[in-house]
């Protein structure tokens, strides 16, 4: 086993004994799930996913859909589009309250029942077979394989889901959503029951940490905006009445769903993902968030913790036959510019007049459009000795 692997198995063992919490009882496939299957799994940026626990035990996707079918909608439809019809502000209630606004009947949030049955219902398609064939395809790029559903749970979901189907009607009520409320809401049954395991969860986290490139099969799903508004919204709402303790606790975006799985995302570093079937007060799987909570504190992956390489950027300088050449690599922001002018300065205020210096930045791994141009000006009060590279070759 590799050390990062014995790492999580000793976080699996150290929730295992934590048997709070009860299965969701609104349908018999989840109510009497066994509550004993534990899991955990960790994908990365090459596309290495580790897995600990019961990793081949299957369960439904259930909320844990809500904001890859967000992330089709904002596709398809663009920021504006989907906003017209949702809101993006946490509500602090549970996932099935009628959060509506006043006046126009915008649910809250597309991760609230509510606004997630408003966002299926953007999905464009004949039928329910044609709009759920979409979202299939969508979940399954995401996972990097195919995915199905379990049709039993879709039978339960849709026998018992008079809630569902009233938030439905009352968001037909207020034009939220167009046409049939059916098709609406069935599709809705329908991507709730998809069969995920921890494994796919957290290949499709890291797509989302990875700015929409899936890790595993080097796909595009979706556009980097795309990843990251649906990454900002499940900071915010992501764990429902819980969201903001969760920001607060653990910092990183997440979303729960009722049978227990949890996944989160850490931006450009990894996707995770934990399955336990017993759930909280506020249908959070009590020992996945433990797990993920685990995880976020010892590899420091709190949003809003000191990342220091941020403020560190790989800056070098080389002797070479004709000069200096300065080396520029990783990601140039705010702190970065400040240190590559420095170093600029430093270096024309101590070298002889006429020492050729070329500042290669064709290496950046990213650079941001408000450094680049801080480094240009400068480059302009620079000796013509100074030469900045920007493409390669
Ligand atoms: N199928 C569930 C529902 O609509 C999904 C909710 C959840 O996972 N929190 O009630």
């Amino acid at each position: 086993m590799d050390p990062i692997t014995e790492l999580l198995a000793g976080m699996l063992e150290e929730v295992r004994p934590h048997d709070a919490g009860e299965t969701a009882s609104y349908i018999p496939q989840l109510r009497d799930a066994d509550p004993a299957p534990l899991a955990f799994a960790v994908a990365g940026p090459r596309g290495r996913v580790r897995t600990v626990g019961d990793d081949e035990v299957a369960f439904t996707i259930q909320s844990i859909s809500k904001p890859f079918v967000l992330a089709l909608a904002l596709e398809q439809r663009g920021r504006d589009g989907v906003l017209e019809k949702v809101g993006v502000e946490p509500s602090g209630e549970p996932f099935n309250a009628i959060s509506l606004e006043p006046g126009t009947g915008r649910p809250a949030n597309p991760l609230l029942n509510a606004g997630a049955i408003a966002t299926t219902a953007l999905i464009e398609g004949a039928d329910v077979d044609t709009r759920t064939g979409k979202i299939v395809d969508a979940l399954s790029a995401f996972a990097g394989r195919s995915l199905w559903i379990d049709e039993k749970v879709y039978a339960s979901e849709s026998e018992t889901g008079h809630r569902n189907r009233a938030l439905a009607h009352l968001l037909r009520s207020h034009d939220v959503i167009a046409g049939a409320v059916d098709v609406a809401v069935e599709t809705y049954f329908r991507q709730c029951s998809v069969l995920v395991t921890v494994r796919d969860l957290a290949v499709m986290g890291a797509t989302l940490a990875f700015g929409g490139m899936n890790p595993v099969t080097g796909r595009r799903v979706v556009s980097e905006p795309v990843a990251r508004d649906v990454l900002a919204i499940m900071a915010s709402c992501g764990m429902y009445d819980y969201s903001g303790e969760w920001l607060l606790r653990v910092g990183l975006p997440a979303k729960s769903g009722v049978s227990g799985g949890l996944l989160a995302v850490a931006p450009s570093q990894f996707g995770v993902a934990a399955f336990s079937p017993r759930l909280d007060a506020h249908g959070n799987s009590v020992r996945a968030s433990a797990l993920v909570e685990a995880v976020a504190d010892r590899f420091g992956m709190h949003l809003l913790e000191l990342h220091e390489s941020l403020g560190e950027p790989a800056v070098s300088v080389e002797t070479v036959e004709d000069g200096r050449l300065v080396r520029l690599g990783g990601e140039l922001g705010f702190t970065g510019s400040e240190r590559v002018v420095a170093v600029l300065r430093e270096l024309a205020a101590g070298l002889a007049e006429g020492t050729v210096v070329t500042v290669d930045a064709s290496e950046l791994g990213r650079a941001n459009p408000g450094a680049l141009v801080a480094l240009r000006t400068e480059f302009q009060t620079m000796p013509d000795s100074f030469v900045l590279r920007e493409e390669s070759g």
